[in-house]
């Protein structure tokens, strides 16, 4: 065992983060002007992508009743994988049928990339998306979230998948029923997409 990284194995989280980028930055050429700030730079750009912007979920009575499902796709968003801090992205895919309330529409690509700011494991994003839409709206008859992302963490290094992509997906209310059309419906488009 390479005694540097036994040494490491010991440390508290945080002596260990710090001493490492230290490091790592020594052993190419911090004196360059180009990385001169770098560390500085580098936990700046890390506090920015973890800090969550306020989301407003405005939402609207549902009058005349709207009882179609409303689809929002694609959605680029960006995240960072909370067992590497390494990014992972895609397109996020999601679904409505409204109850008593519709919510502005482009809250939900706000509400997307907000949620996906921080360290995150993709399928509980996917679930949080989901829940975060769900309680917005009240008492919808279904909420839908599929989200297809790259991780770099397996494309850049460890199995060097980079062909694979990560579907996870949350159904909720008549999105559960495989017999509802909803259900089909929204697959076929997120497929399409
Ligand atoms: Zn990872």
């Amino acid at each position: 065992m390479d005694t540097r990284l036994e040494r490491y194995r010991s440390s508290s989280d945080a002596d260990l983060a710090s001493e490492l980028l230290g490091r790592i930055i020594e052993e190419f050429d911090p004196e360059s002007e180009h990385m001169k700030g770098t560390a500085l730079r580098y936990v700046e750009m890390l506090k920015e992508l973890t800090t969550p912007g306020e989301v407003d979920l405005t939402v609207f009575n549902n009058k005349p009743k709207v009882d179609e499902m409303i689809v929002v796709s694609p959605i680029s968003f960006h995240s960072l994988c909370a067992h590497h801090i390494i990014p992972f992205f895609g397109t996020a895919h999601v679904a409505y049928v409204p109850g008593s309330k519709l919510i502005g529409l482009s809250k939900i690509p706000r509400l997307v990339r907000e949620t996906a700011k921080g360290l995150h494991v993709q399928e509980v994003l996917t679930w949080s998306i989901a829940h975060l839409l769900d309680e917005a709206l009240e008492d919808p008859i279904g909420v839908a979230v599929v989200m297809k992302a790259e991780h770099m963490c397996m494309s850049m290094r460890g199995v060097r998948a980079d062909e694979a992509r990560t579907i996870t997906s949350t159904m909720q209310g008549c999105f559960l029923d495989p017999k509802k059309h909803a259900r089909q419906e929204f697959l076929m488009l997120v497929n399409g997409a």
